[in-house]
């Protein structure tokens, strides 16, 4: 059973007060949604939970099972057990998957093997082409391929907490079923706990979520169930901005 705990947590970018006090606490197995207007900082907390380049922790703190976070490296915050599949996922010339799941388990202590039939075994549960494993990492890859490769490091790399950052942003309908299957999935044979950054409820379809949270303006306006999701398609933000 893990716990991350985010606590008062204020960041600042390029000067600016971008997060003003978020709380959140997710546990082993649960599904948080965080949705909120463009622009609310949904982004940034994952940054800086991550520990991006640039994104200043001006208060609050970050724990996950007790272990400040935010005294960490990003790498170690990895190999602690988090995992963030990006908005906007890395291209990266020159560098096979097989290579950084390789390096990734390693670190962790954690040699599975044999790797390729793992890793073989992940692509095809999420129907991604196994042709693409063997090319570098992301490069010329379609929104839907990127997506369904972060997934799979996701599903190999078994972490405690996947932060998933608009995953259904440049994904045709196949994939995101593909890949939010995936996350649920694990969500019941690893107890992964999850935050899922989103603006459509079209991503609960196979990801359900146990709470919702809405974000404007740097802080957790409202806090509910999956309920709270059709309210929000109903009437937007407006309401709660
Ligand atoms: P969201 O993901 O909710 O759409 P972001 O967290 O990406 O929002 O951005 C929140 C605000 O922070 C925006 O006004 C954005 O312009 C600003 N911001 C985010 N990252 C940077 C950065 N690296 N440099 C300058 N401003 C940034
Ligand atoms: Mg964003």
């Amino acid at each position: 059973m893990s716990v991350l705990e985010i606590r008062d947590l204020a960041v600042s970018v390029a000067g600016n007060q971008i997060l003003n006090g978020v709380t959140l606490t997710i546990r082993s197995g649960e599904v948080h949604a965080v949705m909120g207007p463009n622009g609310a900082g949904k982004s940034t907390l994952s940054a800086a939970i991550m520990g991006k380049p640039g994104y200043q922790v001006t208060a609050g703190t970050v724990t996950l099972d007790g272990a400040d976070v935010l005294a960490m490296r990003t790498w170690q915050r990895a190999v602690a057990g988090l995992h963030l599949v990006m908005q906007y996922p890395t291209e990266v010339p020159g560098v096979m998957l097989q290579e950084v799941l390789s390096e990734a388990l390693a670190a962790r202590g954690a040699t599975k093997k044999p790797l390729d039939d793992l890793i073989e075994a992940e692509a095809e549960r999420i129907h991604f082409d196994r042709e693409l494993v063997r090319r570098a990492v992301n490069v010329d890859f379609s929104g839907g391929e990127k997506k369904r490769n972060e997934t799979l490091q996701m599903a190999v790399l078994q972490p405690k907490i996947a932060i998933l950052d608009e995953l259904d942003s440049g994904l045709d309908i196949d994939a995101l079923r593909d890949c939010t299957k995936r996350v649920e999935d694990a969500t019941k044979e690893t107890n992964l706990g999850v935050l899922v950054i989103t603006h459509y409820s079209k991503l609960f379809d196979e990801l359900k979520p146990d709470f919702v949270h809405i974000l404007a303006k740097g802080k957790i306006v409202k806090s509910g169930g999956p309920e709270l999701a059709d309210v929000l398609e109903r009437d937007g933000y407006a309401a709660f901005a």
